[in-house]
């Protein structure tokens, strides 16, 4: 579009505060189970998650962004859930991290939530049982750029080829 076209500054400044947004999210993590480990690796110096502008938690649900659902939700744990979401200002974003928080993973029984989105919506998915801290980037990387584009279909981290043990050595040797 053209300058001086009509839109062009909503447009503009729609596209500007999206940027902005991805780039400081304020993180809320409801840690609740074993994958929440996997959770706090990406905050070390090794996968560092500063560098995508999302390291800072909110422990206030009204200060923060996106909401990581972190492991198993049981049913006493829903209403809660649920709560803390309510609580948060829009725009807001929610990750189901780990196979429990997604579809219930082997809790099949009546204790458990079948995943999370049958509680709230849940903008991205990663599955794993932990998922790697990779996973976990990839499924920052996922929601920025759905954050930059708007819209709110759900996605799933597409899983990564794990490499063999011959095709490290190889890699060591080459260095
Ligand atoms: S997905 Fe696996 S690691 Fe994560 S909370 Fe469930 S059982 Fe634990």
């Amino acid at each position: 579009m053209k300058f001086g076209d009509e839109g062009f500054f909503t447009t503009k400044l729609e596209s500007i505060l999206a940027w902005a947004r991805k780039y400081s999210l304020f993180q809320y993590p409801f840690a609740t189970a074993c994958c929440g480990m996997e959770f706090m690796a990406t905050a070390a110096p090794r996968y560092d998650i500063a560098r995508f502008g999302a390291e800072a938690p909110r422990f206030s649900p009204r200060q923060a962004d996106v909401l990581w659902v972190v492991g198993t939700i049981s049913q006493r744990q829903a209403p809660v859930l649920k709560r803390i979401y309510d609580q948060m200002a829009d725009p807001k974003w929610v990750v189901a991290f780990g196979t429990c928080a997604s579809c219930g993973g082997f809790y099949d029984n009546y204790t458990t939530v079948p995943g999370v989105d049958k509680l709230i919506p849940v903008d991205v998915y990663i599955p794993g049982c932990p998922p790697r801290p990779e996973a976990v980037l990839d499924a920052l990387i996922l929601l920025q750029e759905k954050i930059q584009k708007g819209g709110r279909e759900p996605i799933v981290v597409p899983p990564r080829e794990v490499p063999t043990l011959a095709q490290i050595r190889a890699k060591k040797a080459l260095r």
